[in-house]
């Protein structure tokens, strides 16, 4: 069925949002005007963009297992052309009606992401070779990580790429493409020289014309005075679909003489030696110490190629250790304790407090495994407390985190009773996310994006397998490093039996009721929906640099707002796009709030198009 949408006059293929949005505008943006893309983010999925109010909005409409289509949260339809025509009757969720296409210029065609298939695959081989990962770690580790990964694996994987043929020269190029078909548009890019600059060869009315495409200052290629490309790979689907100031499209690949093949996939994959090529070479980039490339690396393109690589994907843009995304006992040889108690001669605790709070402090330490040491944060109980409570608080924490296994959630790694009570968790070192704002206001939309995302995707893991945080909360999210963040404190969180959907509270707590759904302060019922309205909250925190939320307002006249329909306003400089989610986040009946299940598509599909 999905193989139709290609007829459809409105179906641009695989462009990016930001040519969905020209494409829209172009057409004169009017409310409810509307394209279909293919999703660059989703595997055999679509993207539905829509203009509203000199805005645009963008959908994914996800493949199901049966083969059906949805938008997230939506009705699951036939056909991707089935969701359009619904939505042209019930907006249903949607900003508007979809009213008219919006169709592709006269005589061009679909956008064909050759490419895709082989990505993936790369990207796979990758993190399964480099970090060890499989299951379910490995699915998020890429989730996570997808637009840092895509960007190193283009970075390199053209020299693999049937068109490029390396560092030949423009006499030797001619022959080439003179040989065999003369198809207008049929092209090769050769290196021109070891600075990064190469050329795009294109054979037109019989005549083999050069291109320039040079690398900025940035990084950047481009042909002169055209858009600019982090990788040769996405010149060339670009140039495949839209001549843009060349005298033609992209056609036909030359084939390189020693044969190498290429995409299109299935037919023509790559054998594991090709991939493994790459794979080594990336490897190799990894493991360049900076030191040695300091010395030893002249300034060639490879070796731009690999500070660049650096740059990017440095170990903090990159959780490269799996140590990080895995529990300290993932290693077959590390026994769990049956009962997480830990023995006091295997913790060191450090001078210096990492926190505090009404339970005691929190300190730094370390916790000496049978094979290997890990840096740990340790919770300790106060020796004077003589209040049974707040130990049977700690306890139940310690029971709640010690049933939770998620890269994007502080771990538990085990208790320990000597002293006093201690509660050993993973070192998030870098502390309280909404502190981290305040002292780093420099940092990016797209980095607040990343790490707020990646408490999307533990939010939802909570979802599904039914716990309930309580206090999700700027304060509660700690980083393990600027790319890094993951969920702690879990004193007031419940697990829910299976047959229900929520918890009630008997009473009346001290709560955090700045960042409590109405159903929390109205019925004290709390529920994964009621979750989702603090994260809009903690969103609010992020892209407002750790402001507090609700500020100099009492907790009683923020309920009054909210009774009100009244909202926080968007944070300066938040995009509009983050801001409707918050917005849907504090939806003000649960049944009608979204999931965390949907929140984080939204999330992951904003942040890898502003990431790419
Ligand atoms: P809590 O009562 O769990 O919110 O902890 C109080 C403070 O201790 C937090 O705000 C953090 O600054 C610090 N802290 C708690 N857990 C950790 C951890 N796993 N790694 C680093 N710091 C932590």
């Amino acid at each position: 069925m999905a193989d139709k949408v290609n007829e459809l006059p409105f179906f641009y293929g695989n462009i990016t949002r930001e040519d969905a949005e020209d494409y829209l505008r172009q057409a004169g943006m009017n409310d409810g005007l509307y394209l279909l893309r293919q999703s660059r983010n989703y595997l055999g999925g679509f993207a539905l963009s829509v203009a509203y109010s000199r805005q645009c909005y963008h959908y994914t409409i996800e493949r199901e297992m049966s083969g059906n289509f949805v938008i997230a949260g939506g009705k699951s339809h036939k056909t991707p052309s089935d969701i359009i025509d619904y939505h042209s009757q019930e907006s249903d969720g949607l900003v508007c009606l979809l009213k008219k296409p919006c169709n592709r210029p006269r005589g061009m065609q679909p956008k064909v992401g050759a490419f895709e298939d082989l990505k993936e695959q790369l990207i796979r081989e990758y993190v399964k070779q480099t970090w060890n990962l499989q299951g379910s770690a490995l699915e998020q580790a890429i989730i996570s990580q997808r637009p840092q990964l895509e960007k190193l694996i283009a970075t390199t994987a053209h020299e693999k790429m049937p068109w490029f043929h390396g560092s030949i020269s423009r006499d030797d190029s001619e022959p080439r493409l003179l040989r065999g078909s003369k198809t207008n548009g049929k092209f090769l890019i050769r290196q021109r020289d070891s600075n990064g600059s190469f050329a795009l060869c294109l054979l037109h009315g019989g005549k083999v014309m050069h291109y320039r495409i040079d690398r900025d200052k940035t990084g950047k290629l481009s042909i002169p005075d055209g858009k600019k490309f982090d990788t040769l790979w996405q010149l060339v689907e670009h140039y495949s679909y839209k001549p843009d100031g060349l005298l033609r499209v992209l056609t036909e690949t030359c084939p390189r003489p020693d044969g190498v093949e290429g995409p299109p996939l299935p037919e023509h994959h790559p054998s594991i030696g090709a991939t493994g090529g790459i794979i080594s070479k990336l490897k190799t980039i990894k493991n360049l110490g900076s030191k040695k490339l300091k010395q030893t690396q002249p300034n060639t393109y490879e070796s731009r190629v690999v500070n660049k690589n650096k740059a990017d994907i440095s170990p903090e843009a990159m959780p490269m250790d799996t140590s990080v995304y895995e529990s300290p006992y993932a290693d077959p040889e590390e026994l769990k304790p049956k009962t997480v108690h830990l023995e006091r001669k295997q913790l060191v605790l450090e001078e210096g407090e990492l926190g505090s709070g009404n339970f005691g402090k929190v300190l730094k330490g370390v916790y000496r495994m049978m094979k290997s040491e890990k840096p740990v944060a340790i919770k300790i109980l106060k020796n004077d407390d003589n209040d049974p409570a707040v130990k049977e608080e700690m306890l139940r924490e310690a029971n709640v985190m010690q049933q939770l296994d998620d890269p994007y959630i502080v771990r538990m790694i085990g208790i320990c009773e000597a002293e006093n009570l201690m509660l050993v968790m993973e070192l998030a070192e870098l502390g309280p996310l909404n502190k981290f704002l305040q002292k780093n206001k420099h940092l990016s939309v797209k980095n607040i994006t990343e790490l707020v995302h990646q408490v999307s995707m533990g939010m939802k893991y909570l979802e599904e397998n039914n716990f309930v945080h309580r206090d999700l909360a700027a304060r509660n999210v700690l980083l393990v490093t600027q790319h890094y963040a993951k969920i702690s404190d879990f004193g007031l969180s419940k697990a829910l039996a299976a047959e229900e959907n929520y918890y009630k509270a008997k009473t009346h707590g001290k709560w955090p009721v700045k960042w409590y759904a109405p159903e929390c302060m109205n019925y004290f019922r709390f529920s994964s929906k009621s979750d989702v309205w603090s994260f809009g909250v903690l969103m609010w925190e992020a892209y407002s640099y750790g402001q507090k939320p609700y500020k100099g307002m009492k907790g009683s006249d923020v309920m009054q707002m909210i009774e009100r329909g009244d909202r926080m306003e968007a944070p300066p400089d938040c995009p509009a796009e983050i801001y409707d989610i918050m917005r849907k986040c504090w939806t003000y009946k649960s049944e009608e709030r979204p999931g965390f299940n949907i929140v984080e598509a939204r999330l992951r599909d904003y942040y890898y198009d502003i990431a790419q």
